[in-house]
């Protein structure tokens, strides 16, 4: 199973919650980004190990999260 991760960046709080949580370890703070809250938001560094888990989107509080599995 694969998955495509896309992230409402600006609604991102930076609390690294979704970080912690990835399998695969591949959802990481993206430092070089400031949002519009000012927050670096979380963001997905290599796509392709992404196995749809879904746990970075079930564990966001803010609903930044969606995951398509294909
Ligand atoms: S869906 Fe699972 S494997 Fe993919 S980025 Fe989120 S936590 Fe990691
Ligand atoms: S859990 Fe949600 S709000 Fe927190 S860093 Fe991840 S995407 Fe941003």
């Amino acid at each position: 199973m694969s998955g495509k991760v896309t992230f409402d960046s600006d609604r991102c709080k930076g609390c690294e919650l979704c970080t912690t949580v990835c399998p695969k370890h591949i959802v990481l703070i993206d430092k070089s980004r400031i949002n519009r809250k000012g927050y670096h938001p979380a963001a997905v560094q290599d796509m392709d190990q992404c196995i749809a888990c879904a746990s970075c989107a079930r564990i966001c509080p803010d609903s930044v999260i969606t995951v398509e599995k294909f």
